[in-house]
């Protein structure tokens, strides 16, 4: 599973890297897995409540990634960029991923 990801990754960096650089210096954001930037990359969203989400990455990772690696981004996300506690996200967040990846 991962190593497909990892080829994939590849791929989307031999392709896309021009997309990339342009993202990065136009300020985009980017999936923190594969760190494609947002301006061509499919986000993921991940529901905390009923109407608020947060995309720590994109469709293609999400989809080939184990939950608890999803997870780790999305708390990533939550403490380190916007500086909130784990602990008021986590359920929610773990339930939304567990909904998106099918049970
Ligand atoms: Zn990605």
């Amino acid at each position: 599973m991962e190593r497909e990801l990892q080829i994939r990754i590849a791929l989307r960096w031999i392709f896309g890297w021009w997309l990339n650089l342009y993202g990065w210096l136009a300020g985009y954001s980017h999936c923190r897995q594969c760190k494609c930037t947002w301006n061509w990359t499919e986000h993921k969203v991940i529901y905390y409540n009923a109407s608020s989400g947060m995309f720590p990455v994109c469709k293609m990772c999400f989809d080939h990634l184990p939950k608890q690696k999803i997870i780790r981004w999305a708390r990533y996300l939550v403490e380190e960029r916007w500086g909130k506690n784990w602990a008021d996200y986590e359920k929610k967040v773990i339930e939304s991923v567990d909904i998106l990846k099918g049970g």
